[in-house]
């Protein structure tokens, strides 16, 4: 298993795939000038399916997220699907994405064996979209999606980011939206894990910003914390359900108790935290060929060093080097 001192186990394991995005959000990457990792030092397939294998052969993973950068310009992705899913332990599986490109590769992804998507959307106007992403695409993640649900991707879960001046009044428009679509939407807190380290928590939408919004417009009744186990979204059911939005407050209500996850950037450093400010090179034991029994006590040994919490409320914190998209969110 893997356990830390605070007897918390990672069941959950979020693979980024590439740093690379065809996106430029603006809580997440710079306009230009991200340095992206070199080619020899990413992670190929076959190393990230053995690292996958070990994982949840031998070490208790029972869950899968892809995510990056933009998983779905890994061209091996499907591949990747299909080979995990063949494991002995298959573990769930499901993929973070901006969408594009969704449409062509949602029923493939499917055939290869994968549960479930997660899609950003930050805003249902195309202005704001290009605004906050820096790129013309909104057409090609609305498209993304309606495929992801053909495709029997779900539920079909929504991220918001809400920004600041941009869509910040757009909270009950996306909820209603994402209610006629039967898609559910969570929205997630802007953390400070921006390339430009411009966050400011003065100035981001909290929680509560966003719960007061929501309650102008629908009647939200909380889940109780049994439904929510180790999920980090807190959820309301809208109306009497059956549908359900839910916050990810990573800031203002951190889940860091109940956290369950271990992370495996796209070149081969296992992070236990997204806000860790160390990393452990899994990448020079794989290809010193050592054994997975050598591999797997690497990686327990790095879970045992997990932090308590993502000490963003410390005054002497400090925002980890890599960004988002480097990490894999
Ligand atoms: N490119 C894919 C996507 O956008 O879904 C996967 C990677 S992205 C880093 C994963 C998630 O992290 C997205 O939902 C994105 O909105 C979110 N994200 C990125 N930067 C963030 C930040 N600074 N604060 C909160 N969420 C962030
Ligand atoms: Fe790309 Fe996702 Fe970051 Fe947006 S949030 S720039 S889509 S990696």
């Amino acid at each position: 298993m893997l356990i830390d001192t605070f007897g918390r186990v990672a069941t959950d394991l979020r693979v980024s795939l590439t740093d690379r995005c065809n996106l430029r959000c603006t809580y997440c990457m710079p306009e230009e000038g991200l340095q992206w990792l070199a080619k020899p030092d990413l992670l190929t397939d076959d190393e990230i399916v053995r690292l996958i294998r070990i994982a949840v052969t031998d070490l208790g993973v029972e869950e899968v997220r892809f995510t990056g950068g933009e998983p779905l310009l890994r061209p091996g992705l499907v591949g990747i699907v299909e080979r995990v899913a063949a494991l002995e332990n298959r573990p769930r599986m499901s993929l973070t994405t901006n969408g594009i490109g969704l449409e062509r590769t949602a029923t493939a992804l499917r055939a290869a064996g994968l549960d479930r998507v997660n899609v950003s959307l930050d805003t249902l106007r195309p202005d704001v979209f290009r605004a906050l992403t820096r790129r013309k695409r909104h057409e090609d993640v609305l498209r993304g999606l309606e495929a992801a649900r053909a495709a029997g991707l779900t539920p079909v879960k929504v991220n918001s980011v809400l920004m600041p001046g941009f869509n910040d009044d757009e909270a009950p428009d996306l909820l209603a939206w994402a209610i006629a679509h039967d898609y559910e939407l969570r929205f997630i807190e802007q953390m400070p894990l921006d390339a430009q380290h411009g966050w400011k928590r003065e100035g981001m939408i909290t929680a509560g910003d966003i719960l007061a919004s929501l309650r102008t417009r629908f009647t939200l009744t909380p889940e109780g914390q049994e439904e929510r186990g180790s999920a980090p979204a807190e959820r309301w059911t809208v109306d009497g359900g059956p549908h359900r939005v839910g916050v990810i407050a990573s800031v203002t209500r951190p889940f860091c108790r109940a956290c369950d996850r271990t992370r495996l950037t796209a070149d081969g450093q296992v992070r236990t935290c997204l806000f860790a400010t160390e990393e452990t090179d899994l990448r020079s034991a794989l290809r010193s060929d050592a054994p997975d029994a050598e591999i797997a006590r690497i990686w327990k040994q790095a879970m045992w060093g997990k932090k308590a919490g993502s000490g963003l409320d410390d005054p002497s914190f400090l925002q980890p080097a890599r960004p988002m998209s480097a990490i894999g969110g």
